[in-house]
């Protein structure tokens, strides 16, 4: 349960979704002002970002202090790399996002972003730093543009176009009643799971950030939709060598990382890329065999459902 300073009941739904997954929170904090636990220190300055290069330390975390999650967690993830962190459920991905952006302080150890302690900068530089397209984005009660402008309040509407154009969403928006002027949100359209994550990842474009996380930020999408959009942002890490973090469940939409982190009981079990960790016949080649199984009858449906 997280620890804020007011009460959370004013933020209604999207708290019982905040206690699920790592939320926009920027969006949230932004917006409501939240003050949290985690606070600057007197003499804590900016974050120097550089490189982009993310590491943790020797590091011991648990929501409860007598229950650790994570148990002297030592990984780096290299500047402009793609990165995937898989695991079994529970075993701590999402804490790690969360630690990241500071949503809680370590209880041992430390994380350093380009060599500084977290704990030493602002908060704010560091969420400033990060994008983060969660499983679940909370929408503003706007329109389609204003949530997408979200990520970057400056951008013209052209920008705007072209972002929802590279999230692959623009068709779809043109279908809506009022195109970008379309109300959405509680008191406007109700859009789908996979159309929101595609607006989240509009917004993020917008945004541009250096640190982009993504958590299970693709899971509502059917595969064919899946695949086009991973295969655009692929070539936006690419093109902009931006650091970015996978957590996924769905193998085979992170195979193609630099570097994959296979985490299990809060430490890391094994580490490389796909070719490696399949020869190596552990943890990681157990899940992406059972998991190809799954890969290859997803694909006969889409290609039965094309078919139809
Ligand atoms: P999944 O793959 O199922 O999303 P995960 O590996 O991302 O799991 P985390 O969300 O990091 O796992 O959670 C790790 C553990 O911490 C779980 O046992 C979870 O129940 C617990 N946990 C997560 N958030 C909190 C919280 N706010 N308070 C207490 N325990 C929590």
């Amino acid at each position: 349960v997280f620890q804020l300073s007011v009460p959370l009941n004013f933020l209604g739904s999207v708290y019982r979704e905040l206690r699920q997954s790592l939320l926009d929170m920027e969006t949230l904090f932004n917006l409501q002002k939240v003050s949290l636990t985690v606070k600057d220190k007197p003499d804590a300055k900016p974050l120097h970002l550089t490189a982009g290069e993310l590491k943790f330390e020797n590091v011991t975390f648990g929501y409860h202090p007598d229950r650790p999650i994570l148990k002297n967690l030592n990984l780096t993830i290299p500047a402009g790399k793609k990165v995937a962190i898989v695991g079994p459920s529970g075993c701590g991905k999402s804490t790690i996002l969360r630690l990241l952006f500071r949503f809680y302080d370590v209880q041992e150890g430390r994380i350093l972003i380009d060599g500084q302690d977290i704990r030493d900068v602002t908060v704010e530089s560091v969420r400033k730093a990060i994008g983060v397209v969660p499983q679940d984005t909370p929408l503003f009660n706007n329109t389609i543009k204003h949530n997408i402008q979200y990520g970057n309040m400056e951008a013209s509407s052209e920008r705007v176009i072209e972002a929802a154009k590279r999230a692959h969403i623009h068709e779809t928006i043109n279908q809506f009643p009022d195109g970008y002027e379309t109300m959405v949100g509680e008191r406007g359209m109700m859009i789908s799971g996979g159309e929101k994550q595609r607006l989240a990842v509009s917004r993020l474009i917008l945004k541009d950030p250096p640190l982009l996380f993504f958590d299970e930020a693709t899971s509502a999408l059917d595969t064919h939709t899946e695949q086009a959009l991973l295969s655009h942002i692929n070539s936006i890490l690419k093109e902009k060598k931006r650091t970015s973090v996978f957590v996924a469940h769905r193998l085979r939409t992170i195979y193609d990382s630099d570097l994959i982190i296979v985490l299990k009981a809060g430490s890391v079990a094994e580490s490389g890329t796909h070719e490696k960790l399949v020869d190596r016949a552990g943890l990681y080649s157990e899940l992406w065999s059972a998991q190809e199984t799954l890969f290859v009858s997803d694909e006969e449906q889409t290609k039965v459902e094309e078919e139809a």
